[in-house]
């Protein structure tokens, strides 16, 4: 048996750059936000908006 086993720093070491938390810019009001990671691209307001659209 080995006992030379390494264990991974961090979970992000393996995820995409962006696909974490950071602040960027909304894309549709440009205002800066706390994106969770990739895909978030909207700030809490044009998101929230967006999804209850429908029920307008
Ligand atoms: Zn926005």
């Amino acid at each position: 048996m080995s006992n030379n086993t390494k264990k991974p720093e961090a979970d992000y070491s393996f995820k995409h750059e962006e696909d974490r938390p950071a602040k960027r810019k909304c894309l549709n009001c440009s205002t800066n936000f706390t994106s969770e990671g990739w895909g978030n691209r909207l700030c809490q307001t044009c998101r929230s908006r967006s999804s209850s659209s429908m029920a307008a």
